[in-house]
């Protein structure tokens, strides 16, 4: 929402008018940012928005604020004009700032690209101090956007969809998203824990989808353009719910130099397919190379990458995990039920390399058990589970 700002006015003054955490409102107006705020400049005020109500017989300001649990003076600000007018005329439009106290995003549905893009955007929208940034573009060009929220030293990444068909990864990482602003800008809890602290001790960055073309290929099918060389790719067939790689069919969680050499040994396909195929060399897809450079700027201190597939989490790779990383599995264990699992007979994996050359805590969670794609009937329960390891993976 945004507000015009009068003289005397400060981002505090707001924070404590709105009851929005002050370093919200400083994050969500970064630029610019003096220490008095011009007079007639523009402001954002998180979480909220404004709807327009008509002025009916027996109203005042003060109670349209009061039946709205409003301090008059938001009246004001939204509506100056209205401010030394005696009696204000019936079915004049008044402004009133409402507080956003629900879900914006809708995770349990068929969760593609697009609808990604869409969610994003409204919760830039209205919690501007989020942080987003495109980091690179996948094979058919689709734009891939990374969310930072908070301003904290332990800096956590979370990414999902590295797998085309574990598209489900992505509603749940954009539901905790969506909650996890809900808890920070009401200073509510989730699952007791309030998030606001938070705030000022993590930084978590997001990539909810690192797959889009692979993702919507599941989803929607082929458009005419790249159908002949997908199809050929799947074997022939249409039916691409079994597709895990990019759109050039290599496999984005097989291209990691961490022994990458074994896996291209052993993996089945020797040439692109739908799954397993780790390409000609690492790193040669942009969608792997672009989650690679990240890490590398980013310097995360953990990541946790979300897949679809046995209720488990792999959290060892070769010896290079720290100590710690054993505390953090038997939690996320405790508070998930996934069973925690040290090493797993892969190579060439994000979280490999990322533990093989960082020596920090990475893990690979799999959510759900079943066919992939997972059916939406799973989501509830999943988000239950995945939820526990979002908040345990804070706290610790
Ligand atoms: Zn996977």
């Amino acid at each position: 929402m945004l507000v015009q700002v009068r003289k005397g006015d400060s981002l505090w003054y707001y924070s404590q008018l709105f009851s929005v955490p002050l370093e919200m409102i400083e994050d969500a107006n970064k630029e610019g940012k003096c220490e008095h705020l011009p007079v007639g400049s523009t402001v954002k005020i998180p979480a909220y928005r404004k709807v327009t109500v008509d002025f009916q017989p027996g109203d005042t300001l003060w109670t349209i604020a009061a039946s709205r649990k409003l301090h008059v003076d938001s009246l004001y600000l939204l509506n100056p004009h209205l401010q030394n007018v005696p009696q204000i005329e019936i079915g004049v439009p008044v402004q009133v700032p409402v507080r956003i106290e629900s879900k914006l995003i809708y995770g349990k549905k068929k969760y593609c690209y697009e609808t990604m893009m869409k969610d994003i955007k409204r919760l830039e929208e209205i919690y501007p101090f989020i942080k987003t940034e495109i980091i690179g573009h996948s094979v058919l060009g689709r734009a891939i956007p990374h969310i930072k929220i908070g301003n904290g030293q332990k800096h956590i990444h979370i990414n999902g969809s590295f797998h085309a068909n574990e598209w489900i990864t992505t509603a749940i990482i954009m539901t905790f998203i969506n909650d996890l602003l809900l808890s920070l800008t009401n200073k509510t809890s989730l699952r007791g824990l309030y998030m606001y602290p938070f705030y000022n001790e993590v930084t978590l960055s997001f990539v909810p989808m690192v797959n889009p073309d692979g993702v919507d290929l599941v989803l929607h099918g082929a458009d005419a353009s790249y159908k002949k060389q997908v199809v050929a790719i799947n074997g022939g067939s249409e039916d691409f719910t079994g597709w895990k790689a990019n759109i050039r069919g290599v496999d984005l969680n097989n291209q990691y130099p961490a022994n990458w050499d074994i896996e291209k040994e052993r993996k089945i396909p020797k040439a692109p397919a739908f799954r397993d195929y780790p390409g000609n060399a690492p790193l040669t897809e942009p969608e792997a190379i672009i989650m690679e450079e990240l890490a590398n700027r980013e310097q995360f201190d953990m990541v946790l990458a979300f897949h679809t597939q046995g209720e488990e989490l792999y959290w060892g790779y070769e010896g290079c995990e720290p100590t710690e990383s054993e505390a953090l599995a038997k939690e996320f264990e405790l508070v998930s039920s996934y069973k925690a699992v040290r090493y797993v007979d892969s190579h060439a994996g994000y979280k490999d390399w990322f533990i093989q050359k960082y020596k920090k805590p990475g893990f690979t969670i799999e959510l759900g058990k079943g066919v992939n794609p997972l059916p939406l009937s799973q989501f509830d329960e999943i988000y239950v589970k995945s939820l526990g390891i979002f908040l345990a993976s804070m706290y610790i």
